[in-house]
């Protein structure tokens, strides 16, 4: 008997998984809205004009393949930092943030995670109800016990807020508490800037440590609009964690790249925590690769490339919101009024509201591929898919 026998077949992922029965559907007219990708008008990934400018210029560069630091490439970490916190931040100027290049969103809440479970290790993990697939099982895995908080109420069709206080004040000091700082995921539905101020007021009152997470930051209201969230917990002296994600917003899924900034109150704690981060890098993966960094930084500091990649990601952002409409627009010209809401959800997906059922129906007799949860991309459809999808729901809705 060998080791590797005690190893069980693990359950596939609920989302990885799903894009493998997709690919194996034979039917052309198959719509993949599960996974969390944005695809253009032509139903491809797009390589935007200003990442594929900045890759033309590296390759020139021919740079030989050095390893990084381990918390990463320093003119990525100054490029991000002004990005997420805006050039006059007052935590910037007093060096009080650590910050670290990441593999992407996931990699910088696993660093994140294991820096908390190290300097705490009976704390809870609260997350939203319902939140990414990821966040449970990553910060289970990191040794959590994690539970919820009140978030979606399907009633509404919007966010309980008062339920997620009322959990919020009844967490112990110290609980660490996961927000969606825009777009969440899945639902769509984010906080008004009145709501945060609450959620921040208890978060200081019960002593709770915040980590947000900002994934789809430009994809809400814009990139200084969506980063005002973050601003808003700086100004309010509160230590906290933040992970960005470039896979969606620079259209960078598979160079991994991402950042971990750690909120603190003075320069000489932010050096200790990077000194306990670049430990939990160093005893992973060593160091991050070179490439993602090379061309986030590149755009974000030549200012015609910076405009390119405002100006794409701000089209990205209105086409959402079109294909909301049409969709909206779609289904109630096929007698189905009562989706409106999919209009007023911000970000890549929608919480459509279907049944497990319905989601089952909509896979195997239309070949239309969303999450059992109700979950769709709508970041997934175009002018050519959008009539099929909607027929689609229509059938399953009859
Ligand atoms: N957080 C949230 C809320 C997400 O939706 C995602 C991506 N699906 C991530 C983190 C992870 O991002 P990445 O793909 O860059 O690891």
């Amino acid at each position: 008997m060998s080791l590797f026998d005690r190893a069980e077949l693990a359950p596939a992922d609920p989302i990885l998984g799903l894009t493998e029965a997709y690919n194996a559907d034979t039917r052309p007219e198959k719509v993949n809205l599960g996974v969390g990708v944005y695809l253009g008008e032509d139903g491809k990934l797009p390589l935007m004009e200003a990442v594929r400018a900045a890759e033309e210029r590296i390759t020139q560069q021919r740079r030989a393949k050095a390893y990084l630091g381990i918390d990463g490439m320093p003119a990525y970490r100054d490029a991000v930092r002004e990005l997420i916190f805006g050039a006059d931040s007052s935590a910037l100027a007093d060096a009080r943030v650590a910050t670290v290049q990441s593999l992407g969103g996931t990699g910088a809440l696993k660093i994140g995670a294991d820096l908390l479970r190290q300097l705490s290790p009976e704390a809870t993990v609260l997350i939203s109800n319902p939140s990414w697939e990821n966040h449970r099982a990553l910060f289970t895995r990191a040794g959590f016990d994690v539970e919820t908080y009140r978030y979606y109420d399907a009633g509404i069709k919007g966010i309980d807020f008062d339920g997620m206080l009322e959990d919020l004040r009844a967490a112990e000091p110290g609980t660490v508490v996961v927000l969606h700082a825009c777009c969440h995921n899945p639902t769509g539905y984010d906080l008004g800037s009145e709501q945060w101020d609450a959620v921040i007021e208890v978060l200081a009152e019960r002593q709770l440590i915040p980590f947000l997470d900002m994934a789809y930051q430009g994809f809400g209201f814009g990139i200084e609009e969506d980063g005002a969230v973050v601003a808003k917990f700086v100004d309010s002296g509160l230590n906290f964690l933040l992970s960005t994600s470039y896979s969606k917003s620079f259209s960078l899924y598979g160079e991994r790249i991402g950042s971990l900034s750690v909120v603190l109150d003075s320069a000489e704690s932010a050096k200790k925590v990077l000194s306990q981060l670049k430990i939990v890098i160093r005893t992973n993966y060593s160091n991050p690769p070179t490439e993602g960094a090379a061309l986030v930084t590149t755009v974000l500091t030549d200012p015609d490339l910076r405009q390119s990649w405002e100006d794409e990601l701000g089209a990205m952002r209105e086409r959402i919101k079109d294909l909301r409409k049409g969709l909206v627009d779609g289904l109630a010209s096929r007698g189905i009024t009562d989706m409106g809401f999919i209009a007023e959800q911000l970000g890549m997906f929608s919480y459509s509201g279907l049944t497990k059922e319905q989601m089952v129906a909509l896979r195997t007799e239309h070949g239309v591929y969303g999450l059992d949860s109700g979950r769709m991309c709508v970041a997934a459809l175009n002018t050519g898919n959008l009539d099929y999808v909607a027929d689609a729901i229509a059938a399953v809705r009859a």
